[in-house]
């Protein structure tokens, strides 16, 4: 079994839902998945372009995105072969609101991200730069797998989205003097507790990092901690669907990963992975 659960059927900042949510753009998306050999995809919108995400967090960006109506999105959704998902994201002290959010719908999983590290900015849009008047890599890396341990904790989700994604910029961006894996602890040892499965994203290979997420000594401390897996492309675009896993896959073979979670109604299995 291959899936791609972690999808966006627009590109970010554009696309009115009318324009997207159609049968014909999913129709190009399933076809793009069984041209890959994908048996099973999903979509799993950005939480903050519905009006609802405002009841979680008013950043002035997710202020300027939230346009749509999420149940007419899941609504949209249950037309169609995909699964539903959303890609909700963490916001710590917003627990309940979030659990409020998610409550009403049927989704099959909830993708768990943080891209903002609240107002001090995002992660991978410079437009909000987090990196700019931070005080070092080290202080942000902290923060950022201290949060990411939290999402897990929370229990609100089913799978771990791009887990490393505060690398992102690469060589753009400064490195921690630390090992990493000195951040990646408390995050592994809040998986190691909890029912959440770690993305691996070929995302990464597009990004100016130009390497999967998670890396590979993160992936190897999730192995040792008996995690399940997922994989996902996190495509916006049908062309996208499947990036890179040829690539994925044998990351996760070399790690001795066999086994791809699946979801439906919020229930996770695990399929032979391939
Ligand atoms: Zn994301
Ligand atoms: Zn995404």
């Amino acid at each position: 079994m291959l899936t791609d659960y972690h999808l966006h059927l627009r590109p970010d900042d554009v696309g009115e839902a009318d324009a997207y949510f159609t049968e014909e753009n999913v129709d190009r998306y399933l076809a793009a998945a069984s041209e890959h050999g994908i048996g099973e995809i999903g979509v799993s919108e950005h939480v903050y372009r519905f009006r609802e995400a405002l009841e979680v967090w008013r950043h002035p960006f997710w202020e300027s995105q939230a346009r749509d109506d999420l149940g007419e999105y899941c609504a949209f959704v249950r037309t169609t072969p995909l699964r539903l998902g959303l890609e909700m994201d963490f916001v710590p002290g917003r627990e309940d609101a979030i659990a409020n959010l998610l409550d009403p719908h049927d989704f099959d999983y909830v993708v768990g991200s943080i891209h903002f590290l609240g107002d001090d900015g995002a992660l991978d849009d410079s437009r909000y730069d987090v990196w700019e008047g931070s005080d070092g890599a080290d202080a942000l890396w902290g923060r950022y797998f201290q949060w990411l341990a939290e999402l897990v904790r929370s229990g609100l989700y089913d799978v771990l989205a791009h887990p490393d994604l505060i690398k992102i910029w690469g060589e753009g961006r400064p490195a921690p003097e630390r090992d990493p894996r000195h951040y990646y602890e408390p995050v592994v040892e809040a998986i190691a507790e909890a029912e959440i499965a770690v993305e691996v994203s070929t995302a990464g290979l597009r990004k100016p990092v130009g390497e999967l997420y998670p890396s590979r000594a993160f992936a190897e401390m999730c192995v040792d901690a008996g995690a399940a897996f997922s994989l996902s492309s996190d495509a916006h675009a049908p062309d996208q669907v499947g990036y890179g896993y040829e690539r994925a896959l044998e990351f996760m073979r070399e790690l001795g990963i066999e086994r791809v979670a699946v979801f439906e109604q919020r229930e996770r299995r695990l399929e032979p992975l391939g």
